[in-house]
């Protein structure tokens, strides 16, 4: 197989965001976890590679993303996305539009467009502006965001002093007339030596004029959502043969993992409902980890019946969360937590759970690591933006989903149980 799309986003959660959102295709999707260090052996017709360049300096990110772009040319891909957030965080240096030059740059071309728009989660662009729900970017709670303060909402004036060539505008109005008259209308600005066009998209009928508009571009650039329609378009058009691998479940043991590290008020939830079925469960408490080590919680692990799905939770309520930060620090505490979780999931593993249910955006970074998960196909879909994986950890397939913060229903873990089933 051929990479028909080669995808880079900034961060891990918008990798499989925009992983999760192809993969409603059908088509096989794949993520990498970093620029994978061997040449590509059996790449997918959509790959995504997940960086960690969001706030990254400029000349960091640039340098990875090239890399990353190195190796989606060698699966073959002539088309290339690059993934940001939806809320366009960058500073005045960047990352988002020296990142895109330099994409340009090394794909010969001198036009992208900047679309992050995401209607179905309340991100809309009208006349270059980011709104994040009702209200201007700037006035969101992204304007106090701790790295990357929105403190303007157009998109022209936020990119102008990222980037060396000229900024504009293709507007509603010229989104509305379709899209032969926008692909008009671009390679017009492209006369005019405009190098990036900011898209305005305030719906999802507007995405797919800009995606058809744009679907042969070398470089699009923009958030999810627009890349939505792609696969559609290229089954359509044969760029993507209708026989094309799809995304196929493997063949698994029962034998099932439940951890949970986040202490959003959706997890909270979710833990009490998943513990009130009569689950196995396992509380951990930050301060007798610091004091006796993960033991107590590895033994328990190892009594359980894997078939029963068991729960081993650090989840807490607000007050718990801040007497232990007091104690360990924010760091301190977060750090004890991951490590055991993780030593729990290796264990697990080790002990034939092939299913495993991670909640937690930080958990779930160190849950991947300790499994040495690099590679992940996109599965069936759990919730809006959380589908199962499947992955290879120690030898063994497995099934990995990796929940952040509110994702989900408050009955998310036995969702994701009966999802594989089916
Ligand atoms: P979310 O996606 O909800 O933000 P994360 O996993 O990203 O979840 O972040 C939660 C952080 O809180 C992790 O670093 C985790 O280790 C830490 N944590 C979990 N439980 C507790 C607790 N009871 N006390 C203090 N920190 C905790």
């Amino acid at each position: 197989m051929t990479t028909v799309l080669g995808c880079i986003a900034d961060d891990f959660t918008g990798a499989t965001d925009l992983a999760g959102l192809l993969a409603r295709s059908g088509v096989r999707v794949s993520l990498r976890i970093g620029v994978p260090s061997e040449p590509p052996a059996d790449p997918a017709a959509f790959e995504v590679i997940a960086l960690k360049s969001r706030t990254a300096p400029v000349a960091e990110a640039v340098a990875e993303t090239r890399k990353a772009l190195q190796w989606l040319r060698a699966a073959g891909a002539q088309r290339f996305f690059w993934k940001y957030c939806s809320t366009f965080d960058s500073t005045a240096e960047g990352n988002i539009g020296p990142v895109a030059e330099a994409l340009m740059a090394e794909l010969g071309t001198d036009q992208t467009i900047y679309c992050p728009a995401f209607p179905e989660n309340g991100r809309s662009i009208f006349m270059g502006n980011l709104f994040v729900g009702q209200q201007p970017l700037a006035e969101s709670p992204m304007k106090d965001h701790p790295l990357t303060p929105m403190r303007d909402s157009n998109l022209m004036r936020l990119l102008t002093p990222q980037v060396t060539k000229a900024v504009g505008l293709a507007d509603r109005l010229a989104v509305a007339q379709g899209a032969a008259a926008l692909r008009e209308k671009l390679a017009a600005m492209k006369a005019d030596g405009v190098a990036h066009v900011v898209v305005d998209a305030v719906a999802n009928e507007d995405l797919a004029v800009i995606a058809e508009a744009c679907r042969d571009m070398p470089l699009m650039t923009g958030g999810s959502a627009v890349a939505m329609p792609l696969p559609a378009l290229y089954l359509a058009d044969g760029t993507l043969s209708a026989d094309a691998p799809k995304a196929e479940a493997p063949k698994l043991g029962a034998g099932t993992i439940v951890l949970s590290g986040s202490c959003s008020a959706m997890t909270n939830k979710q833990v009490a409902d998943y513990t009130s079925r009569g689950v196995p469960a396992f509380q951990l408490d930050p301060l007798s980890l610091a004091e006796n080590g993960p033991q107590k919680a590895l033994d328990w692990l190892a009594q359980q019946d894997l078939d029963k799905a068991p729960l081993i939770y650090a989840t807490a309520n607000p007050e718990s969360v801040r007497a232990a930060q007091e104690k360990l620090g924010v760091a301190g505490a977060g750090e004890i937590v991951e490590a055991t979780l993780s030593a729990c999931a290796v264990a697990a593993r080790d002990r034939g759970a092939r299913r495993v249910i991670v909640a937690g955006g930080e958990t779930s970074g160190a849950v991947t690591k300790a499994l040495g998960v690099s590679q992940l196909d996109i599965g069936t879909e759990i919730a809006p933006g959380v589908p199962w994986t499947y992955c290879q950890s120690g030898g063994q397939q497995i099934a990995l989903t990796l929940k952040s913060g509110n994702f989900g229903s408050e009955t998310f873990f036995t969702d994701a149980q009966e999802r594989l089933a089916s």
